[in-house]
């Protein structure tokens, strides 16, 4: 793609701060650029069913701005504010895959050449927000897309990660185990992610695919110490602050 985009060196005299790319460690060396942040929606059948839904129905996707990620070392103990306006902050454990060859039109069958490594990730969630906009058929981005809203660990490449996609999935809240899983349940595995997503979207180096989350999503309030894990890809702690 060419766009004439102005250079590097020019960012030197923006008119404002330019923003900070946003960087993810590699566990074992390395940084990820983050370009986007894609979600998909209602991925495994039994968080369906709690939502109100039954079936197969197609996937379906909605963004968080990359900015709204937030890193967290392995083992290491990160925050997040508890965010404005809402009262029912819920945390959503979900296996994150990252794109590390781009495409459009992407086949089922060689979309797994294009998955560079994977993460463990939150798509936390303003429930109440998300459920009065569905109400009104209007977006999700404030339910969704608000800041520090995309706690993620470090990228961990797909070779070291080999089990991601037939392992446990688990979210506790202080200790108890709220959510379990394995991401073998994933209605619409990560190759058919791929297949949709990119018949809409031109996938680029860099992009993220939070892939859905599994059944018992709940809230937390602020002191709640969130505990995510995916066996064999890492885990990831969450305080809310
Ligand atoms: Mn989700």
């Amino acid at each position: 793609m060419s766009h004439p985009f102005p250079t590097l060196e020019s960012a030197m005299t923006t008119v404002v701060p330019a923003p900070q790319p946003v960087l993810v460690p590699v566990a074992g060396g390395g940084t990820w650029p983050v370009r986007r942040v894609y979600c998909v929606g209602r991925n495994y059948e039994e968080h369906a069913k709690e939502m109100g839904f039954t079936g197969r129905e197609p996937p379906f996707f909605f963004m968080k701005p990359a900015d709204a990620v937030v890193y967290v070392p392995e083992g290491e103990t990160g925050e997040i504010a508890y965010p404005p306006g809402t009262s029912n902050f819920h945390f959503e454990i979900e296996l994150v895959a990252a794109i590390g060859i781009g495409g459009a039109n992407i086949k089922a069958a060689d979309a797994m050449a294009h998955v560079w490594g994977y993460a463990v990730g939150l798509d936390m969630t303003r429930r109440d927000l998300q459920g009065e906009m569905k109400k009104q058929g209007r977006p999700w981005e404030i339910g969704k897309g608000f800041d520090e809203s995309a706690p993620i660990g470090p990228i961990v490449p797909a070779a070291k990660a080999a089990g991601a996609t037939d392992a446990t999935i688990e979210l506790k809240v202080n200790g108890a185990v709220k959510q379990t899983s394995t991401t073998a349940k994933l209605i619409w595995n990560i190759a058919e992610t791929i297949e949709h997503l990119s018949a809409y979207w031109r996938l680029e180096p860099g992009d993220l695919i939070y892939t859905g989350t599994p059944e018992g999503v709940g809230a937390v309030k602020p002191g709640d110490l969130m505990e995510g894990s995916v066996a064999g890809v890492g885990t990831l702690k969450v305080k809310v602050r």
